[in-house]
């Protein structure tokens, strides 16, 4: 759906006032602009406009939202926290469409318009989350694009069964597929990151791998994905997320393998979490390195914690790697809108003339008001249509 649109008197990051014309959902003219009759207007009041929001990390399958509190007791290590699903999951009315779906608008209303979602894929739930998702992606398509992982969050190797179940998803149209810890999970990186790799040669599709391991490990992952995104000829369709190892360790082995992702262009994507050691998003862009931003799990068995805000994941980013000036925090604000287009490979965005019409208008005086403040109540335009008026979704969206 493609609509035409006059958003009247906005501010493109902070500029001084204009209008931005959508023909048929792009982008056609920036500018003093009078409306033509007929042509339908809004009024931004002087709001600041950003291009749609780009979550680039989440498991909207998962979530927890509308549900009772779920009461976590999981244990300390990753696996306890992957085999606390896998059981809780059977217990818990945990519908992948309506809660994907939940999660979708709760993003739609900050201000989202591009979601890459990562979906479990097992020998327990086989790929009923991917169909919950995929029926979510199209009834939501005139709200926001949502981009699907294969994810096999229990292990790829060490549950057999699991590479034909990722083989099924990707027949279904999932765009990218996952990895996770090749090192720690699967205890046999060399085996996993060739399985992951020649899925995603065979159907030509992207990849996307979970990256937790520390130190010297993960810098031995990264090394290995480095060198199958080379000879495979990958660049620019690879991400690594979370990357802890880039935030420990010896200074000059981190230093060497950040040139060499963006040499390789590998993308890093990072939620900024206060608990754990992570890139450091200035050295990185520095160096090239495309990055981009997510929230991970919102309100799962994993954690209590998330509302699926990107302008709240900017402050998170700035606040971890001490962002303070204005021009830090405009490196913030790319990281999840422009770095994340960037990194999922999406047509047509920004608000320049020929772009997609997505846009999101914001009370706020500056860019780094925007990071540092969050306001709410935002409006929210997709391809020429207000899908978001003052925060609340509108009905004709469903
Ligand atoms: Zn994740």
């Amino acid at each position: 759906m493609a609509d035409d649109l006059l958003v009247s008197n906005v501010r493109p990051y902070g500029a001084e006032p204009t209008d931005i014309l959508i023909r048929a959902g792009h982008i056609a003219a920036v500018g003093m602009i009078t409306p033509t009759a007929g042509m339908p207007v809004l009024d931004g009041m002087g709001k600041l406009a950003l291009p749609g929001l780009v979550e680039a990390h989440t498991h909207l399958d998962k979530s927890l939202l509308g549900l009772p509190w779920y009461r976590n007791e999981a244990g300390e290590r990753l696996i306890d926290k992957i085999e606390n699903e896998r059981a809780v999951r059977k217990t818990l009315p945990i519908d992948p469409a309506r809660q994907s779906r939940r999660h979708a608008m709760l993003a739609v209303s900050h201000g989202t318009t591009f979601i890459r979602s990562h979906v479990d894929v097992d020998t327990d739930c086989g790929v009923s989350g991917i169909e919950g998702v995929m029926a979510t992606r199209e009834a939501l398509a005139d709200l926001v694009a949502i981009d699907l992982v294969a994810f096999p969050q229990s292990g790829l190797l060490v549950r057999p069964g699991t590479v034909e179940l990722m083989e099924q998803a990707l027949r279904l149209g999932t765009e990218t597929v996952g990895g996770l810890d090749p090192c720690a999970i699967d205890r046999d990186p060399k085996g996993h990151l060739d399985t992951v790799f020649a899925l995603a040669e065979r159907f030509g599709r992207n990849v996307d791998i979970h990256l937790h391991e520390p130190g010297e490990m993960g810098l031995f992952s990264m090394e290995l994905i480095i060198e199958r995104t080379r000879a495979l000829g990958m660049a620019g369709r690879v991400m690594i997320s979370h990357a802890f190892c880039l935030g420990m360790g010896d200074h000059g082995s981190v230093d060497a393998m950040i040139h060499a992702l963006a040499d390789a262009g590998v993308a890093i994507m990072t939620t900024a979490p206060a608990s754990r050691p992570v890139p450091a998003v200035t050295q990185l862009a520095r160096a090239g390195v495309v990055v981009c931003a997510g929230s991970d799990g919102i309100r799962d068995t994993w954690g209590p914690y998330g509302n699926a805000d990107m302008l709240e994941r900017e402050m998170f980013i700035g606040l971890r790697n001490n962002l303070r000036r204005d021009d830090d925090l405009r490196i913030a604000l790319d990281i999840v809108t422009t770095g994340g287009a960037t990194a999922l490979g999406l047509p047509d965005y920004g608000l320049t003339p020929g772009c997609g019409g997505d846009m999101v208008l914001v009370a706020a005086e500056t860019v780094a008001e925007a990071v540092a403040q969050r306001p709410g109540m935002r409006t929210v335009v997709k391809r020429g249509r207000v899908i978001v008026r003052d925060g609340e979704v509108r009905p004709a969206g469903l």
